[in-house]
């Protein structure tokens, strides 16, 4: 958020100028945020989904409808520009149970319009508890309700993937978003640019982007041939969900349901994520635990038998949720590794979502960056007037989402690390890091990066729409000094 945005000018060094033009600090502080609260309610800034069109308005085709083919359409079309997306399944949808929005990604969904299609879907948990495996002792704690909506000026929500997918597709179809199904893309022009679907027909555009997951063709292509996809990250997941109803049969297992919550058990390389989604009626599951194997030698019957083998001996109320578990998923933990480029040389074609940053998901925030990703390109191609800036516009969409997204690829292993200590010194260490948190005292860092004040900045206080815009026109008057000129 800029100072600017606020009506706040800058200023010189004369402080006895008007108190409306302070200027914000060049290093990083929070100290001014307290003026955010004068700029009406933080809830109102969030907007009603309308934006100003661009200029310039574009052909764009997408690979893929998935979460982050279907935001940055929504990004897109909100702008003013034709978006068309060319998705492979027949049926839409995704696999899985929950999903974390965290506020960095709300914020922007909720700008968009979403708001009113996530009613009675989404859950707003009140706060994030991180348990020892053993006992379930409480060891970390970070408060979301009202925390985070006041320092962040948006909600953190869980939601069902299939609920959160329907919502944006629908909200894409309401901005004249076209969704091609059972469209899969074989190859790509990047010079034209367009793409060739498997019945042959090919397709041009002003910009084609691939959102084409973790397995994309699109990367391959953009990196002249030679893939660099993610490899798997020693982890695997079970992914299932539990029927509320039976848990709430049991005191030993009601008591997680009695308020929205999220609840992280961690131990020896492992760890138990769980929250409430479909307004309470369901509760997910995800148990991430060490696997090295091939996922193509995995045999799914088994898995459920495996999974309660791996966590033998865990908190026995954690045991009897997961013995409650009907069915799961074993699912690969992959991560990728920062790409040498995201965009062909041409600059009319380029990668986003986990096609560009497969992440681990122990940030919860791999479909967060792809939404982000949508909201840089939407921001960055709202200031073009002609198809000759294009090429600015990308290059600037590239430096800036593969800093942000790079360090979250980072921040996201490093809690693979941190959640998984066998008992010892460093798990003690952790733990006694995170002990004022628990107690209600002040602290002013933690080895919980939902907690920690600096982390906790960074991931759910960065706004990619104002990052985008501000880079935007530090890039313009750069240039403008450079040339001596004005430029539109
Ligand atoms: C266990 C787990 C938990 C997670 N939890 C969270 C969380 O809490 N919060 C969060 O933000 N993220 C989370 N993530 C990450 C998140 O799921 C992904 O980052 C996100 O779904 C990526 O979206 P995407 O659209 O880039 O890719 P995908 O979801 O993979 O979508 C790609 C789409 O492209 C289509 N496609 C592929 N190839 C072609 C082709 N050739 N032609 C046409 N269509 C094609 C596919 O069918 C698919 O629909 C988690 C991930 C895992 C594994």
């Amino acid at each position: 958020m800029t100072l600017q945005n606020n009506g706040l000018a800058e200023d010189g060094v004369n402080l006895r100028l008007n108190f409306s033009t302070i200027k914000r600090p060049s290093y990083p502080s929070r100290c001014l945020h307290f003026l955010s609260s004068v700029k009406k309610d933080a809830e109102a800034s969030i907007g009603d989904g309308n934006a100003p069109t661009s200029p310039l308005s574009l052909n764009i085709l997408i690979a893929g409808a998935g979460l982050g083919g279907l935001a940055s359409a929504v990004a897109l079309a909100r702008r003013g520009h034709k978006v068309t997306i060319f998705e492979q399944a027949s049926i839409l949808g995704e696999v899985g149970a929950g999903i974390q929005i965290p506020s960095n990604s709300a914020r922007l969904l909720l700008r968009w319009g979403l708001g009113p299609y996530l009613t009675d879907i989404a859950v707003e948990p009140e706060s994030i508890a991180i348990r020892r495996w053993k006992n379930g002792d409480l060891i970390g704690w970070t408060q979301l309700i009202p925390d985070f909506r006041r320092s962040f000026g948006a909600p953190y929500y869980v939601i069902h993937r299939a609920h959160l997918h329907d919502a944006l597709h629908k909200l894409a179809m309401k901005l004249g978003v076209k969704v091609e199904l059972a469209s899969t893309v074989v190859d790509y022009d990047l010079d034209a640019p367009s793409l060739t679907l498997e019945n042959g027909s090919v397709h041009y555009g002003d910009l084609v982007i691939g959102a084409d997951g973790l397995k994309s063709k699109a990367r391959a292509k953009i990196l002249g041939g030679v893939d660099d996809p993610p490899k798997l990250a020693g982890f695997a997941a079970y992914r299932a969900t539990v029927n509320v109803e039976k848990m709430k049969s049991d005191p030993d297992t009601a008591w997680i349901l009695t308020k929205p919550g999220l609840n992280l058990w961690t131990g020896n390389l492992r760890h138990v994520m769980t929250y409430t989604i479909a307004s309470g009626k369901a509760f997910n599951v995800v148990l991430s635990h060490p696997e090295d194997s091939d996922p193509s030698t995995w045999k799914q019957e088994t898995a459920m038998d495996d999974m309660r083998t791996h966590f033998a001996g865990w908190d026995y109320r954690l045991m009897k949720i997961i013995n409650m578990i009907d069915k799961t998923l074993k699912w690969p933990i992959m991560s990728g590794t920062p790409l040498r480029t995201w965009v062909a040389p041409s600059y009319k074609c380029l990668i986003l979502g986990d096609a560009a940053h497969t992440m681990v998901p122990y940030m919860s925030q791999g479909a967060a960056m792809a939404v982000e990703d949508g909201a840089a390109l939407g921001e960055i191609l709202s200031h073009i007037h002609s198809h000759d800036e294009l090429p600015a516009a990308i290059k600037l969409f590239e430096k800036i989402r593969m800093e942000r997204s790079y360090q979250m690829q980072e921040a996201s292993l490093l809690n693979g690390k941190v959640w998984h200590f066998p008992d010892g010194p460093l798990q003690q260490a952790r733990d006694e890091g995170m002990r004022p948190e628990v107690e209600g005292k002040h602290f002013i860092e933690s080895p919980n990066q939902w907690s920690d004040p600096v982390t906790q900045h960074w991931s759910y206080g960065y706004d990619a729409e104002d990052t985008a815009r501000e880079a935007w026109f530090k890039r313009k008057k750069e240039q403008e000094q450079k040339n001596g000129t004005k430029i539109k």
